[in-house]
């Protein structure tokens, strides 16, 4: 324990963000810095728990009950911070997780959801120490490339190169197994590149990253849809065991009147080609769907809807609004909701406080139902109709929406952008390939096994749970790739 009393004397503290106004006018990310004799006195207040909760999240358990998925040594590094030793701080951090820059910046952070301060004060800030470690050491040059000694002869083909893969490779690597990284998309990274927005995850940090692994002998094909550019029959032929980690990217629809009009897009397109050409071209190219002088509805309240108001706000929309069909979160935890699970409670997200500071209110709308799209004579969209709902139990006990009436509201509308969730993974691989599918249509494999039911097939992260977080997606691909190695060699030193 770094200071017995820190938790006593020091209120939790964040780097302010930059101003909500501000940062619409770029692409930059949110967060300021904090100097590093405020990090230290924030790490003082770490409790060094008997039992820390924060570090022990289980898979069978999420996401209900929290704690860090990937078990972050998170006591060890907070004392080591506290005690200045960043480098020893580090070594512990990139023990357990290999992309802590990630998580340290975009992870919901369910560790202080669990920290046992949290009970009667302010949990520690635990993910500012994990990004404050790990930028620690690319500043000082802690973090080089570091191949395999040994190379064992054997070859593996990952398919996927969003966290899970990415996680998956890097161990696979350091085991000293060759590793090829298949990618459709031109650019390395999965949701980390073209699902986030750069605001939140600036595109560099990934590239980064993808440059060690390079260095570290990580083989990265990009442009190449396995199953359509390669066949998986020669995936199989040509290496020794393939890893599935595609993502889960089919997006929920809305099967209303009026969805088929111009200009309603699901979300992961707006955001893709958003960054797609902020990238290639700081938008000059004009390849991507603009909000500019538009009123934009976004139809969910969650993480994706919330990057859409950002986005949105900053190609200078004329107004937002995000649609909610559930109910508001209540400013707290509930009793109903207690420590150590994650809390339930309404947050609001860097795009709410951008668009409050420019429109003068929360865009969220809550208990609202979309029942029609409205369009021109040309088609192009007009407005989104809604109606306000309650949810009540019917016969059978399950919670069903009632129409409230008299609550009818047309929203004006030129950019409709649907962001209501996702569905399981694109089935086609899986179905050429012949891998079993679990009810949900992932690829069915055994958590912590994470074998298909194709002798060499292994698949890890959203497209073997659904979607879900990076901070799981790192997990399973260290996993999988501890399952692949023990595959490969009859035994395995890797850490799951
Ligand atoms: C808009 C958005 C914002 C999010 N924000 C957060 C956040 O802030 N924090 C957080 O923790 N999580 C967030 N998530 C969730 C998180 O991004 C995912 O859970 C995570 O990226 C899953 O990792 P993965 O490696 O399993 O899959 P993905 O990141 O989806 O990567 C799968 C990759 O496989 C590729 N692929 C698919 N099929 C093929 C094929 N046949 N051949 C070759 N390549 C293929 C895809 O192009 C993709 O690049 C967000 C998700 C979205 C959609
Ligand atoms: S990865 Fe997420 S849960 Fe784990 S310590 Fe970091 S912020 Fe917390």
């Amino acid at each position: 324990m770094g200071n017995p009393t820190g938790f006593l004397k020091v209120e939790r503290q964040l780097p302010e963000d930059r101003c909500a106004k501000d940062r619409l006018i770029d692409w930059q990310e949110v967060h300021e810095h904090m100097p590093e004799e405020k990090i230290k006195e924030q790490a003082s207040r770490c409790m060094d728990c008997g039992v820390p909760f924060c570090m022990s999240g289980k898979s069978e358990y999420a996401p209900a009950v929290a704690g860090c998925p990937v078990n972050n040594l998170i006591p060890e590094w907070n004392e080591l911070v506290y005690r200045g030793r960043w480098k020893e701080a580090l070594q512990r951090l990139h023990a357990t997780n290999n992309f802590p820059e990630f998580t340290g910046r975009v992870c919901p952070a369910p560790c202080e959801g669990s920290c046992v301060l949290g009970i009667n004060a302010d949990p520690v800030t635990i993910k500012h120490h994990e990004v404050s470690i790990i930028e620690r050491g690319f500043e000082e040059g802690w973090v080089q490339p570091n191949p395999p000694k040994q190379r064992t002869g054997k070859t593996v083909a990952v398919v996927g190169s969003g966290p899970a893969g990415l996680a998956a490779a890097a161990q696979l690597n350091s085991a000293g197994h060759l590793v090829t990284v298949y990618e459709r998309a031109d650019r390395i990274g999965g949701l980390l590149m073209y699902g986030i927005p750069n605001m939140k995850l600036q595109k560099e940090i990934v590239e980064r990253r993808v440059n060690i692994m390079f260095e570290e002998g990580v083989t990265f094909v990009t442009n190449t849809e396995v199953g359509k550019d390669i066949s998986m029959n020669r995936l199989n032929e040509d290496f020794d065991a393939v890893v599935l980690a595609t993502g889960a990217t089919v997006p929920r629809d809305l099967p209303v009147e009026g969805r088929e009009a111009n200009g309603v897009y699901f979300a992961m397109d707006y955001l893709g080609k958003n960054t797609k050409s902020l990238l290639d071209s700081n938008h000059e190219d004009g390849q991507y769907i603009s909000a500019k002088g538009k009123n934009v509805v976004v139809i969910g309240g969650g993480d994706t809807g919330t990057d859409c108001v950002g986005t949105a706000l900053r190609h200078g929309c004329n107004s937002v609004v995000q649609l909610e069909i559930m109910p508001k979160p209540a400013d707290t935890r509930q009793a109903n909701n207690p420590w150590p699970e994650w809390p339930k409670r309404l947050l609001v997200d860097y795009g709410q406080e951008e668009a409050i500071a420019i429109q003068g209110d929360d865009p969220r709308q809550y208990l609202v139902m979309t029942k029609k799209i409205e369009q021109d004579a040309n088609g192009n969209v007009t407005a989104v109709h809604t109606v306000n709902i309650e949810w009540k139990k019917n016969p059978e006990g399950q919670m069903v929406p009632h129409e409230v009436p008299g609550s009818e509201k047309a929203y004006p509308a030129d950019l409709v952008l649907l962001a209501m969730g996702f569905l399981g993974p694109e089935g086609k691989i899986l179905d050429d390939l012949g891998v079993e599918k679990d009810p949900r249509s992932n690829a069915k494999a055994e958590y912590g096994e994470f074998a298909t039911s194709v002798d060499g097939v292994f698949a890890c992260g959203d497209a073997r749970r659904g979607q879900s977080l990076i901070v799981w997606a790192i997990n399973e691909g260290r996993g999988a790739a501890q399952q692949v190695d023990h595959y490969l060699m009859g035994k395995s030193y890797l850490p799951k």
